[in-house]
């Protein structure tokens, strides 16, 4: 439909065909104006801080960012978890001093995000902070205290619960543990966001397990985070997984970036024992030549498909660093090759790897109940925190490339904007109504697509003319008064009962 819509005070105050009385006027004609979008799924834990522009989002129009995903989240910090987060985060240079939801938003917020954030609380850094690392089973004492830590953080205004139940220390814990922790989320009426323990040669049993802790703690609402069908034998059990999801008696919604290569760490096609080393011990292993021998004669026994899906996306090894983008199958000896980068590269090469259908990632798409994630942390264009994967650019146009003649452009936009909204109970968000806060993006659709690919990830999307965040431009050709920072964390409303 046509029509004028004004703000005031970072709000939306009317929508009709009568032309207000406005202080600025923005014309639109033959542009299309779309509530901000919801990127249901984001790492920008600690990129928000460290580079809070955002440019990677904010310039495919997404306007806020449910961040600590897949287990991970910056809080609750202490004196068990502190020097394991320093190390992941190395890369972005900013110390991490805070200790629970409240103190990590205020650093967030005196750094003014480009756009607006809710953080969920992360199910591994919360049992580090019970138990570190290790990988003991909690006793029911432990439990009872991870309880208490993350009712603090949910009453101090967290979004939710994630869980990453494939990596450490979530893959330790049983389902005691998990369904004591969503009996506590229950009565905040907030989602669990799980990255499932499998999502390949155990998907199935995975979703019954996510199903059954839900059910068993009274928890209503399940989300899968990035629902996909990994490895090839396993592209086949998507129609099982999705009749365990339609007869479950819960809410279940998902989200899902529009790609089918993730992107690790090369080293993950190593043998397991050396695929866990760190990237410099592994450096140190393969100087020597018997060593390099022996993993390259190893390498070599794998069929040649294999080399077929597997990418390099970054390597700082000097025979190899403008390679990136090439398929190892492209090399006359790939085994060699990663040898020589494994050996040269200290601070470790990344690859992407195609284990996921197309077919699959299309049916998932269409499914009513599956929102768009970038699975990425915001980016600045230079690659000084690291390479992204092209979705950490480019997920919400090819979002609506993908969809696009399959779904119409009013469902392909609720996918992005109140689906979220909903999933995630971002109160007054996701959609164009009076008394709405004004997150608002103003684009060309014919023009809106990503220029991201993997041999030129950090490329903004285009199409985009204007984005407001709370009322104010944050980004965009269009914009009519100097670019702000204007996002906030978003808390939930707190129930009376807590
Ligand atoms: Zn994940």
């Amino acid at each position: 439909m046509q029509a004028n819509v004004q703000i005031s005070s970072g709000r939306i105050v009317s929508v009709g065909k009568k032309k207000p009385d406005s202080d600025l006027e923005i014309e639109a004609t033959g542009l299309a104006l779309t509530p901000g979008f919801i990127d249901a799924h984001g790492h920008s834990d600690i990129s928000i801080i460290a580079a809070p522009e955002a440019n990677s989002k904010v310039a495919q129009g997404i306007t806020t960012e449910v961040s600590g995903n897949c287990g991970l989240s910056p809080f609750p910090v202490n004196e068990l978890n502190r020097e394991h987060l320093k190390q992941l985060y190395e890369n972005y240079n900013c110390p991490i001093e805070w200790s629970d939801f409240s103190s990590y938003c205020r650093a967030v917020e005196i750094r003014c995000p480009a756009l607006n954030i809710a953080p969920l609380c992360g199910h591994n850094t919360l049992r580090a902070a019970i138990n570190g690392y290790s990988n003991s089973k909690l006793t029911p004492k432990q439990i009872s205290e991870t309880v208490t830590l993350l009712q603090t953080q949910l009453k101090q205004g967290a979004t939710g619960l994630s869980s990453g139940l494939l990596y450490t220390p979530g893959c330790f814990s049983n389902s005691d543990e998990i369904t004591a922790l969503l009996a506590a989320l229950m009565p905040f009426g907030r989602p669990y966001a799980t990255h499932l323990r499998s999502e390949g040669n155990q998907l199935i049993e995975a979703i019954e397990e996510a199903v059954d802790s839900c059910i068993a703690a009274g928890q209503p609402h399940l989300h899968i985070s990035h629902l996909k069908t990994s490895g090839k034998k396993n592209w086949g059990k998507l129609d099982e997984a999705l009749e365990l999801i339609n007869k479950a008696p819960l809410r279940i919604t998902a989200d899902r970036y529009p790609y089918t290569e993730s992107m690790t760490q090369l080293s993950i096609i190593l043998p397991d024992n050396l695929a866990s080393m760190p990237n410099e011990a592994l450096s140190d292993y393969l100087q020597s030549e018997i060593n390099a021998n022996t993993v390259k004669a190893e390498l070599r026994k794998y069929p040649a498909e294999r080399w077929q899906t597997c990418r390099l996306v970054s390597t700082s090894a000097p025979r190899f660093k403008t390679m990136n983008g090439k398929l190892l199958a492209e090399f006359s000896d790939p085994a060699a090759v990663c040898v020589e980068i494994w050996r040269t590269d200290r601070s470790g090469a990344m690859a992407a790897f195609s284990a996921m259908s197309p077919d699959n990632l299309r049916k998932i798409l269409r499914l009513e109940f599956v929102a768009c994630g970038s699975d990425e942390s915001a980016r600045p264009l230079d690659y000084s925190f690291g390479v992204s994967h092209p979705r950490g650019f480019g997920s919400f146009p090819e979002f609506v490339r993908l969809l696009n003649g399959i779904l119409s452009k009013e469902e392909i936009v609720r996918r992005m904007t109140s689906l979220p909204a909903s999933i995630f109970n971002l109160t007054g968000r996701g959609m164009i109504k009076p008394g709405y806060h004004a997150d608002l993006v103003l684009l060309d659709w014919q023009e809106y697509c990503s220029n991201a690919d993997f041999n030129t990830p950090h490329q903004l999307a285009s199409g985009v003319k204007l984005v407001l965040v709370n009322g104010i431009p944050a980004y965009g050709a269009a914009a009519p008064t100097p670019i702000a920072r204007s996002g906030k964390i978003l808390k939930p409303q707190l129930k009376e009962m807590l």
